[in-house]
């Protein structure tokens, strides 16, 4: 599962890992490309948060 936030998201992202695939997430920074929405708000992601 992988869900792509931006930094008002991230905490959101990571506690939905986590209950959703109990499994420890894997927060990774974007480097700005390719571009992805915030999988909540229509902002740019900057988190891609990974499930193992
Ligand atoms: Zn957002």
């Amino acid at each position: 599962m992988k869900i792509y936030c931006c930094e008002e998201h991230v905490e959101l992202a990571l506690d939905i890992i986590v209950d959703e695939c109990e499994a420890a997430p894997i927060l990774q920074k974007l480097d700005g490309f390719p571009q992805m929405k915030c999988g909540y708000c229509e902002k740019e992601a900057i988190y891609l948060v990974d499930s193992e």
